[in-house]
């Protein structure tokens, strides 16, 4: 017996099923439209950030001369751990941000927006755990594959 109502999905506005344990969290029909909400904040949201980073840029803390210098870079593949070290230095803990999604502030970590972990600084969002796992449920495995995890 179906529990579930129909709803209208906010992204393509065709009606899908919903079942009753997820009648409050879910709000798109597929994956795709899903990720296609997403993708549009996260793309928002580093557009707004490129200005925060110009102020901040030339601040390093004393003893860090060049991050190019910090990790041993072999090219652009430098690696899974490499690229999050970058990040850290370029922009900050990811524990010192806040989710851009939920304004969280605990279990921070840097998420990739495009998935294909570009050494760009506005490919990098701070999202919460829990965001996190969300974002990448879509594209599960795309660390994996790219880096041999
Ligand atoms: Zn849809
Ligand atoms: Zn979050």
């Amino acid at each position: 017996m179906k529990k579930g109502i129909y709803k209208k999905c906010l992204e393509c506005s065709k009606d899908f099923y919903v079942a009753q344990w997820e009648l409050k969290s879910r709000k798109y029909c597929s994956r795709k439209c899903f990720h296609k909400v997403w993708g549009r904040k996260m793309i928002a949201y580093s557009h707004k950030r490129k200005g925060i980073y110009k102020i901040n840029s030339g601040s390093f803390k004393k003893g860090q001369t060049s991050n190019e210098k910090n990790i041993n870079w072999k090219g652009d593949n430098v690696g899974y751990f490499g690229l999050h070290k970058w990040i850290e230095l370029e922009l900050g803990k990811s524990k010192d941000k806040e989710c851009v999604y939920c304004g969280n502030n605990k279990n921070l970590q840097w998420a990739n927006v495009s998935w294909e972990y570009k050494r760009q600084l506005d490919d990098w969002i701070p999202l919460c755990y829990w965001c996190h796992r969300k974002y990448d449920v879509n594209n599960w495995g795309a660390a994996t594959h790219k880096f041999n995890l």
